[in-house]
Protein backbone atom coordinates (compact mmCIF):
# COMPACT_ATOMS: atom_id res chain seq x y z
CA UNK A 1 0.00 0.00 0.00
CA UNK A 2 1.42 3.43 -0.75
CA UNK A 3 1.13 6.10 2.08
CA UNK A 4 -1.28 7.99 0.24
CA UNK A 5 -3.42 4.27 0.09
CA UNK A 6 -3.06 3.94 3.70
CA UNK A 7 -4.01 7.07 4.70
CA UNK A 8 -7.01 6.94 2.80
CA UNK A 9 -7.59 3.47 4.27
CA UNK A 10 -7.15 4.32 8.00
CA UNK A 11 -9.71 7.62 7.35
CA UNK A 12 -12.48 5.81 5.84
CA UNK A 13 -12.40 3.34 9.13
CA UNK A 14 -11.35 5.35 12.12
CA UNK A 15 -13.39 7.49 14.02
CA UNK A 16 -12.14 10.97 13.37
CA UNK A 17 -11.23 11.86 16.84
CA UNK A 18 -7.11 13.19 15.38
CA UNK A 19 -6.35 15.52 12.54
CA UNK A 20 -3.60 13.30 11.77
CA UNK A 21 -0.36 14.72 9.96
CA UNK A 22 -0.04 12.96 6.37
CA UNK A 23 3.04 10.66 7.27
CA UNK A 24 2.87 6.99 7.81
CA UNK A 25 5.73 6.28 10.44
CA UNK A 26 7.45 2.27 9.70
CA UNK A 27 9.97 2.11 11.61
CA UNK A 28 12.85 3.58 13.84
CA UNK A 29 16.37 3.57 14.96
CA UNK A 30 18.13 5.35 17.49
CA UNK A 31 16.59 8.89 17.50
CA UNK A 32 14.85 8.59 13.73
CA UNK A 33 12.06 7.45 12.49
CA UNK A 34 11.49 6.35 8.69
CA UNK A 35 8.41 6.62 6.75
CA UNK A 36 7.06 4.51 4.19
CA UNK A 37 9.07 6.20 1.48
CA UNK A 38 12.12 6.23 3.41
CA UNK A 39 12.37 9.59 4.26
CA UNK A 40 14.25 9.94 7.89
CA UNK A 41 13.07 12.40 10.37
CA UNK A 42 14.87 13.75 13.49
CA UNK A 43 12.27 12.71 16.62
CA UNK A 44 12.58 15.22 19.47
CA UNK A 45 8.64 13.91 20.44
CA UNK A 46 9.72 10.03 21.06
CA UNK A 47 5.87 9.24 20.73
CA UNK A 48 5.04 11.87 23.14
CA UNK A 49 7.57 11.12 25.90
CA UNK A 50 6.77 7.15 25.13
CA UNK A 51 10.21 5.51 23.69
CA UNK A 52 12.69 7.18 26.09
CA UNK A 53 15.57 4.27 25.61
CA UNK A 54 15.36 5.28 21.52
CA UNK A 55 14.04 2.93 18.81
CA UNK A 56 15.66 -0.11 17.87
CA UNK A 57 17.38 -0.93 21.24
CA UNK A 58 18.04 -4.84 20.66
CA UNK A 59 18.03 -5.63 24.73
CA UNK A 60 14.48 -4.34 24.75
CA UNK A 61 13.59 -6.11 21.90
CA UNK A 62 15.21 -9.48 22.73
CA UNK A 63 13.30 -9.45 25.92
CA UNK A 64 10.43 -8.72 24.51
CA UNK A 65 10.48 -11.59 21.81
CA UNK A 66 11.72 -14.05 24.02
CA UNK A 67 8.40 -13.03 26.46
CA UNK A 68 6.10 -13.30 23.94
CA UNK A 69 7.61 -16.93 22.45
CA UNK A 70 6.59 -18.27 26.53
CA UNK A 71 3.18 -16.31 26.89
CA UNK A 72 1.70 -12.74 26.33
CA UNK A 73 -1.56 -13.36 29.19
CA UNK A 74 -2.39 -15.27 32.33
CA UNK A 75 -4.62 -12.94 34.53
CA UNK A 76 -4.05 -11.15 37.46
CA UNK A 77 -5.11 -14.42 39.24
CA UNK A 78 -1.96 -15.61 39.09
CA UNK A 79 2.10 -14.25 39.16
CA UNK A 80 4.35 -14.24 36.72
CA UNK A 81 7.76 -13.56 36.48
CA UNK A 82 7.80 -10.33 34.87
CA UNK A 83 4.87 -8.89 36.77
CA UNK A 84 7.25 -9.64 40.03
CA UNK A 85 10.67 -8.40 38.56
CA UNK A 86 8.54 -5.08 36.82
CA UNK A 87 6.90 -4.12 40.50
CA UNK A 88 10.50 -4.84 42.21
CA UNK A 89 12.21 -2.45 39.90
CA UNK A 90 9.66 0.54 39.76
CA UNK A 91 8.66 0.71 43.31
CA UNK A 92 12.53 0.47 44.01
CA UNK A 93 12.83 3.39 41.28
CA UNK A 94 10.06 6.01 42.63
CA UNK A 95 11.07 4.57 46.02
CA UNK A 96 7.31 4.16 46.60
CA UNK A 97 6.70 0.47 48.08
CA UNK A 98 3.31 -0.58 46.43
CA UNK A 99 2.38 -0.66 42.97
CA UNK A 100 -1.07 -1.44 40.40
CA UNK A 101 -0.16 -1.87 37.07
CA UNK A 102 -2.68 -0.56 34.80
CA UNK A 103 -2.71 -0.24 30.93
CA UNK A 104 -2.52 3.35 30.08
CA UNK A 105 -2.02 6.82 32.48
CA UNK A 106 -5.64 7.49 32.18
CA UNK A 107 -6.10 4.82 33.97
CA UNK A 108 -3.54 5.22 36.23
CA UNK A 109 -5.24 8.39 37.62
CA UNK A 110 -8.49 6.62 37.93
CA UNK A 111 -6.62 4.14 40.25
CA UNK A 112 -5.23 7.27 42.31
CA UNK A 113 -8.23 8.79 42.80
CA UNK A 114 -9.90 5.80 43.82
CA UNK A 115 -7.55 4.99 46.22
CA UNK A 116 -8.08 8.52 47.46
CA UNK A 117 -11.45 8.69 47.83
CA UNK A 118 -10.70 4.99 49.83
CA UNK A 119 -8.95 6.58 52.12
CA UNK A 120 -11.00 9.34 53.17
CA UNK A 121 -13.70 7.18 53.00
CA UNK A 122 -12.50 4.53 55.97
CA UNK A 123 -11.48 7.62 58.00
CA UNK A 124 -14.64 9.17 58.32
CA UNK A 125 -17.35 6.98 56.46
CA UNK A 126 -18.41 9.91 54.55
CA UNK A 127 -18.59 10.07 50.70
CA UNK A 128 -18.93 13.60 49.90
CA UNK A 129 -15.33 13.87 49.53
CA UNK A 130 -13.29 16.57 48.01
CA UNK A 131 -9.72 16.96 45.63
CA UNK A 132 -8.09 19.99 44.64
CA UNK A 133 -6.99 19.64 40.76
CA UNK A 134 -4.90 22.50 38.96
CA UNK A 135 -6.15 24.86 36.27
CA UNK A 136 -4.35 23.94 32.71
CA UNK A 137 -3.38 20.11 34.22
CA UNK A 138 -3.80 17.18 32.04
CA UNK A 139 -4.65 13.81 33.16
CA UNK A 140 -6.33 12.32 30.50
CA UNK A 141 -9.84 11.18 28.37
CA UNK A 142 -11.58 8.71 30.95
CA UNK A 143 -14.14 10.31 33.65
CA UNK A 144 -11.72 10.40 36.90
CA UNK A 145 -9.13 11.83 34.70
CA UNK A 146 -11.00 14.13 32.77
CA UNK A 147 -12.70 15.62 35.83
CA UNK A 148 -9.35 16.30 37.88
CA UNK A 149 -8.04 17.99 34.12
CA UNK A 150 -8.63 21.74 34.01
CA UNK A 151 -9.34 22.49 30.65
CA UNK A 152 -12.93 22.95 30.33
CA UNK A 153 -13.07 22.69 26.43
CA UNK A 154 -12.20 19.03 27.52
CA UNK A 155 -14.50 18.20 30.42
CA UNK A 156 -17.55 20.59 28.91
CA UNK A 157 -18.93 18.08 26.46
CA UNK A 158 -19.19 15.54 28.75
CA UNK A 159 -20.65 16.72 31.91
CA UNK A 160 -21.40 15.86 34.39
CA UNK A 161 -18.09 15.04 35.99
CA UNK A 162 -17.32 12.72 38.71
CA UNK A 163 -17.97 16.04 41.22
CA UNK A 164 -16.65 17.51 44.03
CA UNK A 165 -13.49 18.70 42.49
CA UNK A 166 -12.38 22.22 42.76
CA UNK A 167 -9.66 23.95 40.66
CA UNK A 168 -6.73 26.17 41.98
CA UNK A 169 -4.05 27.78 40.11
CA UNK A 170 -0.63 25.92 39.63
CA UNK A 171 2.38 27.30 41.14
CA UNK A 172 -0.27 29.23 43.50
CA UNK A 173 -0.26 28.47 46.99
CA UNK A 174 -2.69 30.68 48.71
CA UNK A 175 -5.47 29.63 45.56
CA UNK A 176 -4.99 25.94 46.65
CA UNK A 177 -5.26 26.92 50.29
CA UNK A 178 -8.39 28.92 49.56
CA UNK A 179 -10.17 25.41 48.70
CA UNK A 180 -8.82 23.51 51.26
CA UNK A 181 -11.94 22.48 53.68
CA UNK A 182 -12.76 18.97 56.12
CA UNK A 183 -13.77 17.13 52.79
CA UNK A 184 -10.40 17.53 50.59
CA UNK A 185 -8.97 14.07 50.46
CA UNK A 186 -6.64 14.53 47.66
CA UNK A 187 -4.83 17.34 45.72
CA UNK A 188 -3.12 16.10 42.38
CA UNK A 189 -0.79 18.00 40.22
CA UNK A 190 1.87 17.06 37.88
CA UNK A 191 5.26 18.21 38.63
CA UNK A 192 5.53 19.51 35.50
CA UNK A 193 2.78 20.41 33.88
CA UNK A 194 3.28 18.77 29.80
CA UNK A 195 0.07 19.41 27.69
CA UNK A 196 -0.84 22.34 29.19
CA UNK A 197 2.44 24.22 27.99
CA UNK A 198 5.34 22.64 30.27
CA UNK A 199 5.03 24.22 33.11
CA UNK A 200 7.33 23.07 36.00
CA UNK A 201 6.05 23.47 39.91
CA UNK A 202 7.91 26.29 41.88
CA UNK A 203 10.07 24.53 44.78
CA UNK A 204 8.01 26.69 47.53
CA UNK A 205 4.92 25.61 45.75
CA UNK A 206 5.13 21.63 45.68
CA UNK A 207 6.93 22.62 49.11
CA UNK A 208 3.76 24.14 50.48
CA UNK A 209 1.00 21.94 49.20
CA UNK A 210 2.97 18.87 50.59
CA UNK A 211 2.80 20.80 54.02
CA UNK A 212 -0.98 21.68 53.14
CA UNK A 213 -1.59 18.11 52.91
CA UNK A 214 0.55 16.41 55.63
CA UNK A 215 -1.17 19.37 57.96
CA UNK A 216 -4.46 18.20 57.00
CA UNK A 217 -4.18 14.70 56.08
CA UNK A 218 -4.92 15.39 52.04
CA UNK A 219 -3.29 12.64 50.16
CA UNK A 220 -0.76 14.30 47.29
CA UNK A 221 -1.24 12.40 44.28
CA UNK A 222 1.88 13.41 41.93
CA UNK A 223 0.86 12.45 37.87
CA UNK A 224 4.50 12.10 36.30
CA UNK A 225 3.05 10.21 33.56
CA UNK A 226 4.99 13.24 31.44
CA UNK A 227 7.40 14.48 33.54
CA UNK A 228 8.59 11.28 35.32
CA UNK A 229 10.86 7.97 34.01
CA UNK A 230 14.41 10.40 33.71
CA UNK A 231 12.97 12.77 31.45
CA UNK A 232 12.96 16.02 33.99
CA UNK A 233 16.81 14.54 35.35
CA UNK A 234 16.22 12.37 38.22
CA UNK A 235 13.78 9.17 37.90
CA UNK A 236 10.97 11.09 39.33
CA UNK A 237 10.54 14.98 39.05
CA UNK A 238 9.69 15.25 42.66
CA UNK A 239 13.22 13.49 43.60
CA UNK A 240 14.76 16.74 42.71
CA UNK A 241 11.94 18.86 44.88
CA UNK A 242 12.80 17.10 48.23
CA UNK A 243 9.36 15.89 48.82
CA UNK A 244 7.34 12.79 47.90
CA UNK A 245 3.87 12.22 47.21
CA UNK A 246 1.74 9.78 48.61
CA UNK A 247 0.57 8.77 45.22
CA UNK A 248 2.43 8.86 42.23
CA UNK A 249 1.24 7.86 38.71
CA UNK A 250 3.55 6.87 35.71
CA UNK A 251 3.09 5.46 32.47
CA UNK A 252 4.29 6.79 29.06
CA UNK A 253 8.01 5.99 29.03
CA UNK A 254 7.64 2.62 31.98
CA UNK A 255 7.06 0.40 29.05
CA UNK A 256 8.57 2.83 26.29
CA UNK A 257 6.12 1.23 23.60
CA UNK A 258 4.36 -1.70 25.15
CA UNK A 259 1.10 -0.18 26.53
CA UNK A 260 1.58 0.37 30.44
CA UNK A 261 0.73 2.44 33.35
CA UNK A 262 0.93 2.26 36.94
CA UNK A 263 0.36 3.94 40.02
CA UNK A 264 2.39 3.52 43.32
CA UNK A 265 1.29 4.51 46.73
CA UNK A 266 3.63 4.96 49.97
CA UNK A 267 2.90 3.09 52.70
CA UNK A 268 0.30 5.23 54.72
CA UNK A 269 -1.90 4.85 52.01
CA UNK A 270 -1.45 1.46 50.52
CA UNK A 271 -2.24 -0.03 54.34
CA UNK A 272 -5.57 1.83 54.36
CA UNK A 273 -7.11 2.55 50.82
CA UNK A 274 -7.68 -0.14 48.13
CA UNK A 275 -7.84 -3.97 49.27
CA UNK A 276 -9.18 -7.37 47.24
CA UNK A 277 -12.24 -6.24 45.32
CA UNK A 278 -11.92 -3.06 45.05
CA UNK A 279 -9.64 -2.47 41.92
CA UNK A 280 -8.61 -4.94 39.16
CA UNK A 281 -7.86 -5.17 35.78
CA UNK A 282 -7.48 -7.76 33.47
CA UNK A 283 -4.94 -7.05 30.81
CA UNK A 284 -2.45 -4.09 33.40
CA UNK A 285 0.81 -5.97 34.47
CA UNK A 286 0.66 -8.73 32.12
CA UNK A 287 3.54 -10.75 31.49
CA UNK A 288 4.87 -9.04 28.23
CA UNK A 289 3.99 -5.34 29.50
CA UNK A 290 5.88 -6.49 32.92
CA UNK A 291 8.85 -7.52 30.65
CA UNK A 292 9.32 -4.45 29.14
CA UNK A 293 8.90 -2.55 32.15
CA UNK A 294 11.48 -4.90 33.66
CA UNK A 295 14.03 -4.57 30.58
CA UNK A 296 13.19 -0.86 30.76
CA UNK A 297 14.21 -0.52 34.11
CA UNK A 298 17.73 -2.76 33.30
CA UNK A 299 18.43 -0.67 30.90
CA UNK A 300 18.03 2.54 32.21
CA UNK A 301 20.65 1.25 34.95
CA UNK A 302 22.91 -0.30 32.34
CA UNK A 303 23.36 2.13 29.79
CA UNK A 304 22.92 5.27 32.37
CA UNK A 305 20.39 6.98 30.32
CA UNK A 306 19.29 9.81 33.48
CA UNK A 307 23.54 10.44 33.24
CA UNK A 308 22.93 11.39 29.79
CA UNK A 309 19.63 13.59 30.12
CA UNK A 310 21.67 15.49 32.88
CA UNK A 311 24.56 16.25 30.25
CA UNK A 312 22.32 17.00 27.29
CA UNK A 313 19.46 19.04 28.92
CA UNK A 314 21.82 22.00 29.83
CA UNK A 315 22.66 22.14 25.84
CA UNK A 316 19.74 21.62 24.85
CA UNK A 317 18.26 24.39 27.01
CA UNK A 318 21.12 26.70 25.86
CA UNK A 319 20.64 25.94 22.27
CA UNK A 320 16.81 26.89 22.42
CA UNK A 321 17.84 30.26 24.47
CA UNK A 322 19.75 31.26 21.99
CA UNK A 323 16.83 30.36 19.18
CA UNK A 324 14.84 32.46 21.21
CA UNK A 325 17.12 35.40 21.28
CA UNK A 326 17.48 35.20 17.32
CA UNK A 327 13.43 35.03 16.60
CA UNK A 328 11.05 37.88 17.00
CA UNK A 329 7.87 35.41 17.20
CA UNK A 330 9.42 33.50 20.23
CA UNK A 331 8.81 35.09 23.80
CA UNK A 332 10.75 33.17 26.40
CA UNK A 333 12.18 28.66 27.18
CA UNK A 334 11.49 26.78 29.68
CA UNK A 335 11.61 23.37 30.91
CA UNK A 336 13.32 20.83 33.03
CA UNK A 337 15.84 18.20 31.72
CA UNK A 338 14.63 17.03 28.66
CA UNK A 339 10.99 18.40 28.72
CA UNK A 340 11.33 21.81 27.51
CA UNK A 341 8.66 24.14 25.43
CA UNK A 342 9.67 27.57 23.52
CA UNK A 343 6.33 30.29 23.94
CA UNK A 344 5.23 31.36 20.51
CA UNK A 345 3.93 34.97 19.98
CA UNK A 346 1.03 33.60 18.33
CA UNK A 347 -0.34 36.60 16.65
CA UNK A 348 3.37 36.36 14.89
CA UNK A 349 3.47 32.87 14.26
CA UNK A 350 1.23 29.75 15.30
CA UNK A 351 3.32 26.82 16.57
CA UNK A 352 0.96 24.23 14.86
CA UNK A 353 2.77 26.27 11.35
CA UNK A 354 6.04 25.49 13.12
CA UNK A 355 5.29 21.95 13.54
CA UNK A 356 4.57 21.69 9.86
CA UNK A 357 7.13 23.12 8.57
CA UNK A 358 9.49 20.73 10.47
CA UNK A 359 7.70 18.33 9.44
CA UNK A 360 8.76 18.26 5.75
CA UNK A 361 12.10 19.42 7.12
CA UNK A 362 12.41 15.46 8.67
CA UNK A 363 11.99 16.83 12.50
CA UNK A 364 9.23 15.28 14.33
CA UNK A 365 7.90 18.38 17.20
CA UNK A 366 4.93 18.44 19.15
CA UNK A 367 2.64 21.20 20.45
CA UNK A 368 1.40 21.73 23.88
CA UNK A 369 -1.36 24.47 24.85
CA UNK A 370 -1.95 26.80 22.47
CA UNK A 371 1.34 28.62 22.10
CA UNK A 372 3.71 25.99 22.45
CA UNK A 373 6.32 23.88 20.80
CA UNK A 374 7.53 21.10 23.39
CA UNK A 375 10.60 19.06 22.54
CA UNK A 376 10.53 15.24 24.20
CA UNK A 377 13.09 13.36 22.66
CA UNK A 378 14.29 9.93 23.69
CA UNK A 379 16.43 10.13 25.97
CA UNK A 380 19.58 8.81 24.77
CA UNK A 381 19.97 11.78 22.04
CA UNK A 382 23.13 13.54 21.57
CA UNK A 383 24.30 17.45 21.04
CA UNK A 384 25.13 16.76 17.75
CA UNK A 385 21.57 15.50 17.66
CA UNK A 386 20.43 19.05 19.57
CA UNK A 387 22.47 20.86 16.80
CA UNK A 388 20.62 18.99 14.23
CA UNK A 389 17.35 19.51 15.47
CA UNK A 390 18.65 23.53 16.12
CA UNK A 391 19.20 24.31 12.43
CA UNK A 392 16.08 22.35 11.38
CA UNK A 393 14.07 24.29 13.63
CA UNK A 394 16.09 27.85 12.69
CA UNK A 395 14.87 26.86 9.17
CA UNK A 396 11.71 25.63 10.18
CA UNK A 397 10.55 29.34 12.01
CA UNK A 398 12.07 31.68 8.84
CA UNK A 399 9.21 30.28 6.81
C1 LIG B 1 -0.40 11.52 28.66
C2 LIG B 1 -0.79 11.92 30.03
C3 LIG B 1 -1.86 11.30 30.70
C4 LIG B 1 -2.76 10.29 30.04
O1 LIG B 1 -2.09 9.14 29.66
P1 LIG B 1 -2.79 8.14 28.59
O2 LIG B 1 -1.83 6.99 28.52
O3 LIG B 1 -2.90 8.90 27.32
O4 LIG B 1 -4.11 7.77 29.13
C5 LIG B 1 -2.10 11.67 32.01
N1 LIG B 1 -1.34 12.58 32.64
C6 LIG B 1 -0.31 13.19 32.03
C7 LIG B 1 0.51 14.17 32.78
C8 LIG B 1 0.00 12.90 30.70
O5 LIG B 1 0.99 13.53 30.08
Amino acid sequence: MSMNDTIKTAEEHLLHTYNRYPIVFDHGNGVRLYDDNGKEYLDFCAGIAVYAIGYGNKRYEAALKSQIEKICHTSNYYYSKPLAEAAKALTEAAKLPKVFFTNSGAEAVEGAIKAARKYAYLKDKKTDHEIIAMQHSFHGRTFGALSVTGNDHYREPFEPMIGNVKFADFNDLDSVRALVNDRTCAIIMETVQGEGGIFPADKEFITGVRKLCDDNDILLILDEIQCGMGRCGSMYAFMQYGVQPDILTTAKAVGCGIPVGAFLLNEKTASSSLVPGDHGTTYGGNPLACAAVAEVFRIFEEDGIIDNVNKVAPYLKKRLEETVASHDCLIAERGLGLMRGIVFDTDKKKPADVVSAALSKGLVLITAGPDVIRFLPPLIISEADVDEMIDKLNASLAE
